[in-house]
């Protein structure tokens, strides 16, 4: 590689699709290349490289590519344009061909970008590093910190589990961990930089243990993870991500409602209410097992905030189908819904299976259950009203105002003061405006909340 200094001029820029991995993949991938002496700049500038961390679950994911590619061509012709990701992995050949993109790394180079950067001169064609998936079966560490109020932490990556609908097993992997004490060194390096909520991160977390030292065996659960994670110094939050309900067992239910630093938020994919549908799509758990997760959580935790990802149209789901699951998540104490409309990816069991449902009818299922989520999340804040909770003051100013997040993932606002970005405060939740966002009042105003005096205030 140059040496640092002749890369001081040169002015590097990332792009991020998808799910907070992802986001926590560019940071390390970031902090990696501005090591190497490249300056970062934000995508909207003019920079000599361009990175696009893509993603295989977004619809149109090829079409959203070839926007950003386009985007960065226009601030810089000359550009040196390199496709990282997942749908790097699953279609390189496709990217290559794109106009302007000169470098496609699948799973196993992408953290090995550096090496790639000797040459930046323009390629015809996009030059393709990628692998067989199988040798993607190592593990390298990632999170990120300042790109937002929150840090993203990776402790696992790829799955093993054969849901028939998803391509991310043949994107990233066999399942995999980071070894429990990276984690803990991770994860005091972010609360070091004064970050003060760290979300826990992966593909299928709950199967955080497995290949932690390169084997096929557990060493560690993911209750250790959190257990150990829970006595770190420092920090103040801990979010889980998303968990499969087959894998939040109760023993982790119970330590969240008595940990200080673990937040009372769940996000747990239930795809479908219907169990015909679940054994087509091959999820490893019956809707029953779904409705008594959620009634462990909130016997145990009645103010939890619990996020449920659903899949509309799969093959297979009639209107009797569908309807089962809207009813079913109509009577469920859920918070909100993101939904997920069908569609086909290549190499997947569903993709070739009976009973495709028309695209109009997706879209209506979708919106139908969109307008659902929306009920469901206006009942969850009003249910909060009234009570005290802790929000972390986020750093964007959104029109005039600056966001915040309670524990639970109650959405608040006030008017903008740059003083309140990252600072942890106590405050009575008064009522829901018209965006449908909480307003509040403070309860201890302009001092913000000590470590010490925040624990306090969670018990
Ligand atoms: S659990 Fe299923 S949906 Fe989730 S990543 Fe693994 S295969 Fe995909």
């Amino acid at each position: 590689m140059n040496t640092a200094t002749t890369n001081l001029t040169k002015k590097v820029a990332f792009y991020t699709l998808g799910c907070k991995l992802n986001f926590s993949e560019t940071a390390t991938i970031a902090r990696d290349i501005t090591a190497e002496g490249f300056e970062r700049v934000p995508f909207e500038a003019r920079a000599d490289i361009y990175v696009i961390n893509t993603c295989s679950v977004t619809e149109n994911a090829d079409k959203r590519f070839k926007t950003i590619v386009k985007q960065a061509i226009k601030s810089n012709p000359e550009a040196f344009l390199v496709a990282v990701g997942c749908y790097a992995q699953l279609k390189p050949e496709q990217l290559a061909a794109v106009d302007g993109v000169d470098l496609v790394l699948g799973t196993t180079e992408k953290f090995k970008i550096t090496d790639y950067l000797n040459d930046l001169s323009k390629n015809d064609f996009g030059q393709v590093h990628s692998c067989e998936i199988e040798e993607a079966d190592f593990y390298v560490g990632s999170y990120s910190v300042g790109d937002r109020t929150r840090a993203f932490l990776k402790v696992q990556d790829g799955c093993d589990y054969k849901c028939t609908y998803c391509t991310i097993p043949l994107a990233r992997g066999i399942s995999r961990s980071d070894a429990l004490e990276n984690v803990i060194s991770n994860a005091k390096d972010i609360s070091a930089q004064g970050i003060k909520e760290i979300v826990l991160t992966g593909v299928n977390i709950g199967d955080y243990g497995k290949g932690e030292f390169g084997n096929k065996k557990h060493e560690h659960t993911f209750l250790d993870l959190v257990r150990a994670l829970d006595k770190v110094e420092g920090i103040h939050r801990l979010r889980i991500s998303s968990i499969e309900p087959n894998l939040l067992k109760d023993e982790t239910i119970r330590f969240v409602a008595g940990s200080n630093c673990f937040v009372p938020h769940f996000h747990i994919p239930l795809q479908s209410g219907s169990n015909m549908l679940l054994k087509l799509m091959r999820r490893r758990y019956m809707s029953e097992l779904y409705v008594d997760r959620v009634a462990q959580i909130k016997k145990l935790m009645p103010h939890a905030c619990i996020g449920v990802d659903v899949i509309v149209g799969f093959p297979g789901e009639t209107d009797q189908l569908f309807l089962e699951t809207y009813e079913f998540l109509n009577s469920l104490d859920i918070s909100y819904l993101h939904v997920f409309t069908y569609s086909e990816r290549d190499n997947t069991a569903a993709a070739t299976m009976q009973g495709v449902v028309p695209k109009n009818i997706r879209r209506k299922r979708s919106k139908m259950l969109r307008g659902l989520s929306v009920k469901k999340r206006r009942a969850f804040y009003e249910s909060q009203l009234g009570s005290e909770q802790t929000v972390l003051f986020e750093g964007e100013n959104k029109e005039g105002y600056i966001h915040g997040f309670t524990a639970n993932y109650v959405k608040v606002k006030m008017p903008w003061d740059p003083s309140y970005i990252n600072t942890l405060h106590q405050v009575r939740l008064k009522d829901i405006d018209d965006d449908g966002m909480v307003r509040f009042n403070f309860i201890q105003k302009q001092q913000a909340l000590t470590n010490a005096a925040m624990q306090e205030a969670l018990k």
